[in-house]
């Protein structure tokens, strides 16, 4: 058996035409488009990467999207206070700091500093909450787009064991609440798993395993249980080659989904900031005036 490959490129191709459709609709009803900013901080070349496939993707789905870019010494008090100056501007609709930041700054400190209803990363201390209760549709992009993933393979969550390797703020810990709102049983491993040399054992009986921690080959290709959906959020750089977190050739053999690296994750993560904008412009009109046009 070879797995069918779960494809994010066409898969976000999908998401944006709907966003698509969506926007187009928003500008009739309220005469403007979403508009977001992308605080950026310093040139970091990655970062630069991110910010052009964001910006063509807002422009596909027809949404305004301005890159500022601030000079690599500013300080936590400067920004602070230019955060506090979008926040306040009611033409910008979503606000995103991009990571990294230099180290003078704190970043959550700030990221917290982001108006919620403007938070377009779904990870200010508000909207994690809202999450944990269901009331939110400001989701962090990185398991939401891993949530699209999944449900693109058509299986039904419900009753599945669900294994989901790395437990960080942004994608294992938020990925897990969005996984028991769907009923699976799950799941979490993290270093202490592995140290405890019981990861092999977790992996094996996941029907849906979704792994985000950045060690290429840390998932053996043979501990796949046969059929599983398996989604790989990892992204390490290979010489010059991009590779995941799990061996993909040997697990390719024993799952029934599999995402590629690159082309699964990634290009489905940034039509969910998109998707963000769209749920935080709402949220605002729905606090406005509709304008009549
Ligand atoms: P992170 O903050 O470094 O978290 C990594 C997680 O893996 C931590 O929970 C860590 O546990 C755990 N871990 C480390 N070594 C482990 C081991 N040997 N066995 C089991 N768990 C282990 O990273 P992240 O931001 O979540 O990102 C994870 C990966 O996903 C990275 O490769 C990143 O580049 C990629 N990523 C991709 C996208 C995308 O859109 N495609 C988006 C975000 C991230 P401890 O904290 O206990 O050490």
């Amino acid at each position: 058996m070879s797995a069918q490959l779960l494809d994010g490129k066409k898969l976000a191709q999908q998401l944006k035409d709907s966003l698509k459709r969506e926007v187009a609709q928003l500008k009739k009803e309220y005469g403007k488009a979403p508009r977001i900013i992308n605080v950026m901080i310093g040139n970091d070349p990655g970062s630069c990467a991110y910010a052009t496939s964001q910006m063509k993707t807002a422009e596909y789905v027809g949404i305004d999207y301005e890159l500022v870019n601030l000079k690599s010494d500013i300080t936590q008090q400067k920004l602070s206070e230019y955060i506090q100056t979008l926040n306040k501007d009611s033409t910008i609709h979503g606000i995103m700091l991009h990571k990294p930041v230099p180290a003078q700054i704190d970043y959550h400190t700030l990221a917290n500093g982001v108006d919620m209803s403007k938070d377009l990363e779904g990870i200010n201390v508000a909207n994690i909450g809202k999450m944990i209760l269901g009331e939110t549709k400001i989701i962090p992009c990185t398991p939401a787009s891993v949530m699209e993933l999944i449900r693109s393979s058509g299986m039904k969550l419900r009753g599945k064991e669900a294994v989901v390797v790395g437990h960080s703020n942004i994608v294992g810990k938020p990925l897990g609440l969005l996984l028991l709102e769907e009923y699976a049983t799950l799941t979490v491993c993290h270093v202490a798993t592995s140290e405890a040399h019981r990861l092999q054992e977790h992996v094996r009986r996941a029907d849906v395993l979704v792994v985000a921690v950045g060690k290429p080959s840390l998932i053996k290709g043979d501990w796949i249980k046969p059929g599983a959906v398996v989604v790989d959020v990892g992204i390490n750089r290979q010489g010059d080659k991009i590779v995941g977190d799990v061996e993909f050739e040997k697990a390719k053999e024993k799952a029934a989904y599999i995402t590629p690296v690159p082309g699964g994750v990634g290009p489905v993560t940034v039509v969910m900031l998109m998707r963000n904008a769209v749920e935080a412009f709402k949220i605002q009109m729905e606090k406005g005036e509709k304008v009549k046009v």
